[in-house]
């Protein structure tokens, strides 16, 4: 058979997309499984949503589309990085792509040469080190340890930059953590890159409206805004508005850098569909009450979670600020044998057996580069997460 690219041989399959099909697997033999593995809201899209990708079709916008985005949905993203961060961008300052993942896609590869380093703040989002290595680059993973909360500390960001760096990550609220950054602790970091003026910031802030107890989100072009310059702004209609399927992400930088973005963006798809865009407009431009509502619900969900999580012998939870993730620690738990008679050494035998034997779908924290830890995605039912704990608590009761 004629060979695959070499470049794909270090890129992975996502632990939580295997879980995902592990559960659906399970339930296709008729089990019930309740799935917390998928990072994706349980809300439907809001219905002005899909009535204007409904009118933009039949209005017939249905050609191709412009490929760095829309003027009207450009117009509505410049309006909403002005009313949530205070950022300006103009039209020629934002591109469009197919969900937040292919803004970060198009943005390494119109960056990134072979050994050239991006620093990540770990645990992190899967797909962070996948992109980077198909782009020949090298993930440089520094640890957000749970004493700090998940946050990076200033010093190993410091240490971890090289003459080879070309970004440094940031997504705060976290995947897979839920940990967010104040405006000291985004200072602090912003302090440090600022002593570096070769190295570009990515901030991956899909999570911005998933944020409790009025803890303040911030992103970094606006809190130092002399790295205004060097700052790629990303966000997306996935997490905010449950639009996950739609696919729609886009960002705001420097002129330059969105020009390169934009020309990959141009041969990587071609732009995104004209009535995705539309939808986008719809939930950019309409009431934005529903995303207040939907964290309310959200933080309820967390604290109850985090609730029964305390009473679980060996585990130690960090209460995360943000995002619809918590990521427990289970170091109080290895070396014990389940029910089933499997031996738990490792947060990935932790997740395998808790899915097999009582039949709740979660991650294990090595999927994101930290352990023992597993991730919880509470972005289901109330019903559903009252038996997923009952059932996780069983399973770690009966660990002899
Ligand atoms: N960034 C992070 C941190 C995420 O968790 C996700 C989705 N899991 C994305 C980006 C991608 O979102 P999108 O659906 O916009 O591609």
């Amino acid at each position: 058979m004629p060979a695959i690219a070499d470049r794909l041989k270090h890129v992975s399959i996502s632990a939580s997309a295997a879980m995902t099909q592990r559960a659906r697997d399970l339930a296709a033999q008729g089990i019930g499984v309740i799935s917390l593995s998928a990072g994706e809201p349980d809300f439907p899209t809001p219905a002005h949503a899909t009535e204007a990708a409904h009118a933009a079709a039949l209005a017939g916008d249905t050609k191709y589309p412009s490929m760095d985005g829309t003027p009207a949905l450009k117009a509505a993203i410049s309006r909403k990085f002005k009313r949530d961060n205070n950022l300006d961008y103009d039209a020629s300052q934002i591109v469009v792509c197919g969900g937040g993942k292919q803004v970060i896609f198009n943005a390494i590869l119109a960056t990134c040469n072979p050994g050239d380093e991006v620093v990540i703040p770990t645990p992190s989002w899967i797909s962070y080190a996948d992109i980077v290595r198909f782009a020949g680059a090298v993930p440089v993973p520094v640890a957000c340890p749970q004493q700090t909360g998940f946050k990076i500390r200033p010093e190993d960001l410091e240490a971890a930059i090289t003459p080879r760096t070309k970004w440094l990550f940031l997504n705060f609220p976290n995947n897979p953590t839920g940990a967010a950054c104040s405006r000291e602790e985004m200072k602090a970091i912003a302090e440090v890159m600022l002593r570096h003026p070769d190295v570009w910031i990515m901030t991956d802030d899909i999570y911005e409206h998933l944020i409790y107890d009025g803890f303040e989100f911030c992103t970094i072009a606006e809190v130092e805004p002399r790295l205004y310059d060097r700052v790629l702004t990303m966000n997306g209609a996935s997490k905010a508005y449950a639009m996950t399927g739609w696919r729609l992400g886009f960002c705001g930088g420097p002129k330059d850098l969105i020009k390169a973005i934009s020309n990959v963006n141009g041969q990587n798809g071609g732009g995104t569909a004209t009535v995705v865009q539309a939808a986008a407009v719809a939930v950019l431009d309409g009431p934005q009450d529903l995303l207040k509502e939907r964290a309310a619900i959200y933080k309820q969900r967390r604290d109850f979670v985090l609730g029964k999580l305390a009473e679980i012998d060996g585990i130690r939870c960090h209460k995360p600020e943000g995002a619809f993730y918590i990521f427990p620690n289970i170091a109080g738990l290895l070396g014990r044998t389940s029910k089933g008679g499997r031996k738990i050494e490792t947060d990935t035998d932790f997740v395998m057996a808790l899915v097999e034997e009582h039949h709740v779908a979660t991650v294990q924290g090595a999927a994101y580069g930290m352990s023992p830890f597993f991730r919880i995605s509470y972005a289901t039912s109330m019903e559903k997460l009252d038996e997923a704990c009952a059932r996780l608590s069983q399973f770690c009761a009966d660990l002899r």
